[in-house]
């Protein structure tokens, strides 16, 4: 398969772009290359992959996963293929599409038929992952129970495909249409047919797997990628394992939204990592070298001499690493004062305070003179 475009690229939009600006690109490119109009090979492709990125685009949410992890970040799931512009397949959906736009006076002239096949619901589901997890990526399986295709009959529910018929009340349309007189002339009503609630088929013999359902509802497990340097509350997004389609539709996706749990130690501020250290009043006054942890391990940090309480350090490039580059980590020092002091400790301390000239609060004081 080729290359996936970049989706900016695909709407000839800057990465700024407003929505009212990735709203007109989609528009102008979506009227260009519908199939209904344009009928030049490559154009359902390229209709197909203007949705896609529209898709992403339009949703801040999505916009931001996208802007951060790249197509990583659109397709959580191992195996799965990504986005084929699934919810337009139907392009029958034309005006559905345009309506929003243009007050509902679409292009095509077509009517969905009613037994035409729909994606099933997206899902949506939390998932609470561990913060370094979150920071080196992880694959978490998760338990799941999602309604499949049955691969006995290829959904259809029957036995086998001698055994589909038309339906005979509305000729395999799903529909039927009743005129009534009434004051006002003919009315004609149109409704989803009884015989085969809208399918347009009959079974004859339903299939032995599934009873006719046409779906087994199934305990799988999923593979969810997370990729490295996640965000809490990013959503992943895991292809047809939402809520099954109708008429044979292809099953909604499943949103995994990503809960990182807090780190007793390490505090995360965008890509950068925050973290508390204590040294002590004498490694402060005379300077030291400590091995500071880091996500990556411990990282050595020279203290200066003379280093005062909450000075801040910077370990450049020890910070979240993400597509978008790396993070620092910022090591603030915390100066603990002894409490307690052995006698020769006291004695030291004596002796250093009985040589200094003039204390701090002396120099405070004599301000005031
Ligand atoms: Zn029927
Ligand atoms: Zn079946």
């Amino acid at each position: 398969m080729a290359e996936k475009r970049d989706y900016y690229e695909v709407l000839g939009v800057s990465k700024s772009a407003t929505q009212d600006e990735i709203k007109k690109a989609y528009r102008k490119l979506a009227m260009k290359y519908h199939p209904d109009r344009n009928k030049e090979p490559g154009a359902e492709e390229k209709f197909k992959e203007i949705n896609e990125a529209y898709e992403v685009l339009s949703d801040e949410q999505k916009r931001k996963t996208y802007d951060q992890f790249g197509f990583a970040g659109m397709d959580g799931a191992f195996g799965q293929g990504g986005f084929s512009g699934q919810g337009f397949s139907d392009f029958g959906g034309f005006e559905d599409i345009f309506s929003s736009f243009f007050g509902g006076s679409g292009f095509g002239s077509s009517r969905r038929a009613s037994n035409a096949p729909r994606p099933g619901q997206d899902r949506y589901i939390q998932i609470r992952v561990d913060f370094m997890d979150a920071i080196m990526g992880k694959t978490e399986t998760i338990p799941l129970e999602v309604d499949e295709q049955c691969d006995h009959c290829k959904g259809t529910g029957a036995e086998s495909p001698s055994d589909i018929t038309t339906c005979s009340r509305c000729n395999g349309n799903g529909y039927i249409v009743t005129s009534q007189q009434s004051l006002f002339g003919m009315v004609q009503q149109q409704s989803v047919c009884p015989d085969c609630r809208g399918t347009g088929k009959r079974v004859t013999r339903k299939c032995r797997k599934c009873g006719g359902m046409g779906y087994e509802h199934k305990r799988i497990k999923v593979d969810v990628k997370i990729p490295a340097g996640i965000q809490s509350g990013q959503q992943l997004r895991i292809r047809g394992k939402g809520e099954r389609g109708t008429n044979g539709g292809p099953n909604g996706d499943l949103y995994v939204e990503i809960i990182v749990k807090s780190h007793p130690t390490f505090k995360r501020e965008g890509n950068n990592i925050n973290i508390t250290v204590p040294i002590s009043s004498l490694d402060a006054t005379l300077g030291c070298k400590i091995d500071v942890p880091t996500v990556y391990g411990d990282c050595e940090l020279t203290i200066p001499e003379g280093t005062q309480p909450n000075t801040r350090f910077v370990l450049r490039g020890k910070g979240v690493k993400t597509r978008n580059g790396q993070g620092d980590q910022y090591v603030e020092v915390t100066v603990e004062i002894p409490k307690k002091l052995s006698r020769k400790e006291k004695e030291l301390y004596e002796q250093l305070r009985s040589g200094q000239s003039e204390s701090a609060f002396d120099r405070f004081k004599n301000a005031f003179k």
